[in-house]
């Protein structure tokens, strides 16, 4: 099996993301009869292959020279060629470039083979604790805090487990904005995850945001945002204190609707609430 060449198709293989043994005996197999390797950066993906002995040809494909290097990579393909597309860590096309490459090949029927492997967000996930029954992931949040904001804003309301990748440096702020914006929420911090100071860190939003503005950390992160409990009632000031927030900007009714959708109480009682608190 290890002898026979590789079947044609473009293999779309997860590399490690920290700890190299990780890297599976098919995917090393797959780096070592491909064609070519398609890589985000020849530097990052040449110390992977050097460190198991691999000598394969790279090839780089990112999101800068994508658009002019795609055509040729699809006519190898079609003519029979087996390419490897990687990222720098984990899996390609998580936030990561290959999706307008996997597309297209797709629609011109040439096969695509997955190899999978290790990827940050639901290595993240599995580690956490956090609910895993429905989950949602969105990159990278907003590196502004207004952008920020108008982003977990549109979330609140979801019912299930909400992931991230985020920086070191923005750490901080971005869960001192997820305080702001959802309120009371458990959220678990798992850093540089199958590396040496690998840790998850759990605790409510705005008191990890304290903690890390004191205590700046470093490395990979991903951030794991628990739904909201299901059975935290919200006591009659934090309905006010919603209904106040909503009137600002709204009419009364919407500002009823906007807090009924939130809290899931009663429309009505909500507009009769509003119509005593309207200033
Ligand atoms: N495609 C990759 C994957 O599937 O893991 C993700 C690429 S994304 C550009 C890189 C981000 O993933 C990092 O900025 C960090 O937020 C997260 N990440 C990568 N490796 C990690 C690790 N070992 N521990 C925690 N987060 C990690």
């Amino acid at each position: 099996m290890e002898d026979t060449p590789l079947q044609p198709g473009l293999y779309v293989a997860a590399t490690p993301i920290g700890n190299l043994g990780d890297a599976s005996a098919r995917l090393l197999r797959v780096l070592r009869g491909a064609d070519a390797v398609l890589c985000e950066d020849s530097r990052v993906t040449g110390k992977l292959l050097s460190a198991f002995g691999i000598e394969a040809r790279l090839q780089p494909y990112h999101d800068h020279n994508g658009a002019s290097v795609r055509p040729g990579i699809l006519d190898r393909l079609e003519a029979g060629a087996a390419l490897a597309l990687v990222s720098d860590a984990g899996t390609p096309l998580i936030s990561d470039p290959g999706y307008k490459l996997v597309r297209e090949a797709r629609a011109r029927g040439i096969r695509i083979h997955a190899v999978p492997g290790p990827s940050a967000p639901l290595t993240a996930l599995s580690v956490s604790g956090a609910p895993t029954d429905r989950f949602s992931f969105h990159g990278f949040l907003p590196a502004k805090t207004a952008a920020r904001k108008s982003a977990l804003s549109a979330l609140a309301d979801r019912q299930e487990t909400l992931l991230f990748f985020e920086t070191a440096p923005r750490l901080a702020s971005a869960l001192a904005d997820i305080a702001e914006s959802l309120g009371s929420r458990t959220v678990a911090v798992a850093r540089e995850l199958t590396k040496r100071y690998e840790e998850v860190v759990e605790g409510d939003a705005a008191d990890l945001a304290a903690r890390f503005a004191e205590s700046p950390t470093k490395g990979e992160i991903v951030l794991i945002i628990h739904p909201p409990a299901p059975d935290a009632a919200p006591s009659e000031a934090d309905i006010d204190a919603l209904l106040r927030e909503a009137l600002a900007g709204h009419r009364v009714k919407d500002a009823a609707s906007m807090v009924a959708k939130r809290t899931g109480l009663p429309k009505r009682d909500l507009y009769a609430r509003a119509l005593a608190l309207k200033p």
